[in-house]
């Protein structure tokens, strides 16, 4: 069994803050838990969207990069997120995601669940996929969207591979994943039984160039680990399997550490705790710039060169 106990979070690029706000809080009705800053480049915000309480595993994060080029899909990059959506809600959200102009996809079934494909406003690929599952979750009472439809979180990633068996045996031997077998060419490993939160799935695509992050691509993918006794073994079974992880990175709201899996999706481990109200009461979570302590005496110049941003127009004030 493995010690990762699903996706913690995921992190995307996107392009403009305000459009990514108010299409995440404002049309799919996520509560933008967190408000920070890319602490490699201050001058970017990073917006984390989440449950009512920010649980691990309903946290979907952006670096909106507001001059950077489209990403490019292909192999060794996630090509599309899901997000976790209650049975039977599929026509409400496809009725609301057309109200709102959202560039819907065909409606499919993946392993009997109905799914709805669309793109995010930067062309990011999304897909919300209907399901039973229990997920841990708290409504959002000022989302736009009511409780009993909102997402429930993060459902899956899917990415592109050149060589299946390269990240497969990865996934298996080393982070300890089960196959869970294959349907219409995606083949997804997991944790826990592999259901909503719990997988990945892969594509083989042995002659597709590789892909390149920019707007509208996923960044990484953070596995989700109870403490950091557990990541500090796990970060020894990454360390042996020769994946160089990073020394263990306090991001305050949790402890990371990064390697690359061997198709050169970038993946995190990624511990449950302190969690989102380490620094911010739970009914205020998001509202202020939340800075890294080294660049608070910054706080006055990185405020101003930030963008202002408004709230999404359909929350509840
Ligand atoms: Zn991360």
């Amino acid at each position: 069994m493995s010690d990762i106990t699903g996706i913690h979070h995921i992190t995307a690029i996107s392009g403009d803050a305000q459009e990514n706000l108010d299409f995440y809080a404002g049309v799919l009705g996520m509560r933008l838990v967190k408000k920070s800053v890319n602490q490699d480049d201050p001058g970017t915000y990073h917006l984390f969207y989440a449950d009512a309480d920010g649980h691990p595993g309903t946290d979907l994060t952006f670096f909106p990069f507001r001059f950077s080029a489209p990403g490019k899909l292909g192999v060794g990059l996630g090509i599309e997120i899901s997000l976790a959506i209650p049975d039977g809600s599929i026509d409400y959200w496809r009725q609301r995601l057309s109200e709102h102009g959202a560039k819907l996809g065909e409606e499919e079934v993946r392993r009997g669940e109905r799914v709805l494909t669309l793109s995010d406003p930067h062309g990011q690929h999304l897909a919300l996929v209907e399901t039973a599952d229990e997920r841990q979750f708290t409504p959002w009472p000022r989302s736009p969207v009511p409780a009993e439809k909102q997402v429930r979180g993060l459902h899956a990633v899917r990415v592109w591979e050149r060589d299946l068996a390269l990240t497969a045996s990865f996934l298996i031997d080393v982070l300890e994943f089960s196959s869970y077998g294959e349907e219409n060419g995606w083949h997804r490993y997991g944790v826990g039984g592999g259901g909503s939160g719990k997988h990945i799935e892969i594509r083989e695509l042995p002659d597709t160039p590789r892909g390149a992050w920019g707007v509208g691509t996923m960044h990484h993918v953070a596995w989700r680990v109870a403490d950091e006794g557990v990541e500090l073994k796990m970060r020894e079974r990454v360390a042996k399997a020769h994946r160089r992880p990073t020394e263990v990175i306090d991001r305050f709201w949790f402890k990371s550490v990064y390697f690359l899996e061997p198709g050169g999706v970038l993946f995190e481990l990624a511990t449950e705790g302190p969690g989102f109200t380490a620094d911010e009461e739970p009914e205020h979570l998001g509202e202020q710039l939340v800075l890294p302590p080294w660049l608070e005496p910054q706080r006055d110049a990185i405020e101003s060169a930030l963008p202002a941003l408004r709230p999404a127009a359909e929350v509840k004030g």
